[in-house]
């Protein structure tokens, strides 16, 4: 039976750590893997969460199941954080753990096809799992294009994709720092944004894989809390993984919110009922972890200046980059103006392949880099390498 399948291309990404990690010369460049990088070049374990797993290993008493809905106190404790003040919009969103915001984003898609959803609209270029997700479900992807040729957000082709769609259709938006382009939408948009969803009806789902790493707590969900709210329903999909930096411990949640009681019951259960037939029940120890940090103030406050820490470094890289101007056919200023862990440069494959056959410097061949992959240490050569093989 097996015989019957065809050959899956590998993920591109993992090729090019495999690639990055043979080659021998001692200044190569890694901007391909999406995980924050110190100055220093690693990728540590939070402060913050280094204590809150201490504390687990001495206090936790029984790994006993807790059901498909996962540590409640870790769901809840995020809350604020996203929704604001009033958390729960007045008893309208109920949420639950899943595996990373991967499995939030999959919960999110199965839902709401199961709730009558045919097509959902998507800025691209987009996280490749985005695609992937939809495809594995069979929901129907209507692309439109995220950014302008300047590097800016193409708020016409939004609001165009959100009036021209069909009754069941819906919309995935990225809550903040936009994976590839580091492209977020101003206030302005996120209004028009909002006020053009409540007026269609168009179902929306809000990807917040990178809360934090742009501006702020506050300001990176403020076009979030926008669209919420305008409209009576919404699916929000939510990783810790990058700012608490726990990408293999798999820390997400999924929040819905309805207009009503009985409504936001019978979603919930349905989710329930979805997270159960795909795993189960998430990973409990990353939440658990994540749920200490923020019950107790002063681990929320360590955890606070890491990742503002995180956050003034990749400032510091793009101002750089912005300040280095036009370098041979790329223009810098952009990444100065452009948010988050990512943005894509505007070079062709053969320069993707020349940067780093010849100067050590790995990147995916969409020309997205990762931003903390540079360091004071090795932007110049990265600045210099650009305007050389693109001049
Ligand atoms: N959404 C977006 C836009 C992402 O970039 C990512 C991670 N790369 C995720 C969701 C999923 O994150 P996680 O690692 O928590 O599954």
């Amino acid at each position: 039976m097996l015989e019957r399948l065809d050959e899956q291309s590998p993920d591109a990404l993992l090729a090019l750590i495999k690639m990055h990690a043979a080659d021998p010369r001692s200044d190569k460049i890694d901007l391909g893997v999406g995980v924050y990088r110190t100055d220093e070049g690693g990728t540590p374990v939070f402060e913050a969460i280094k204590r809150a797993e201490q504390q687990l290993v001495d206090e936790q008493s029984s790994k006993s199941y807790l059901g498909p809905e996962g540590d409640m106190g870790f769901v809840n404790a995020l809350m604020p954080y996203i929704f604001g003040e009033d958390a729960t919009m007045g008893g309208r969103i109920a949420g639950m753990q899943t595996p990373g915001g991967t499995g939030a984003v999959r919960l999110a898609a199965a839902l709401a096809q199961k709730a009558g959803m045919t097509k959902l609209h998507m800025g691209t270029p987009s996280w490749p799992n985005h695609a992937q997700i939809l495809g594995d479900i069979s929901l129907e992807m209507a692309p439109f294009d995220h950014a302008n040729p300047d590097g800016t957000a193409n708020v016409e082709a939004v609001l165009a994709a959100i009036r021209g769609a069909g009754s069941n259709d819906g919309i995935l938006l990225h809550g903040c720092c936009h994976n590839p382009t580091g492209v977020d939408y101003s206030d302005e948009d996120w209004a028009a944004i909002g006020d053009a969803i409540a007026e269609t009806g168009i179902f929306p789902i809000i990807d917040t894989a990178y809360h934090g790493l742009g501006h702020g707590l506050e300001e990176d969900v403020a076009g979030l809390r926008s669209v919420l709210a305008k409209v009576p329903e919404a699916f929000i999909a939510y990783s810790c993984d990058k700012n608490f930096g726990m990408y293999r411990d798999r820390v997400g949640a999924f929040y819905i919110l309805a207009n009503g009681q009985e409504t936001l019951d019978t979603a919930f259960s349905n989710a329930n009922a979805l997270a159960r037939a795909s795993w189960s029940m998430p990973p409990d120890h990353g939440a658990a972890a994540v749920r200490l940090i923020l019950r107790d103030s002063d681990l929320t406050k360590v955890w606070k200046d890491e990742l503002e820490q995180m956050r003034n470094r990749m400032r510091q890289v793009r101002d750089r980059l912005a300040e280095a101007g036009t370098q041979g056919s790329v223009d810098m200023v952009p990444l100065g103006i452009q948010n988050g862990l990512f943005s894509v440069l505007p070079v062709s494959k053969e320069q993707v392949a020349q940067l780093r056959e010849d100067h050590g410097i790995y990147m995916a061949g969409s020309g997205r880099i990762n931003i903390a992959g540079l360091t004071m240490g090795n932007i110049d050569k990265f600045i210099g390498a650009i305007a050389e093989v693109t001049g």
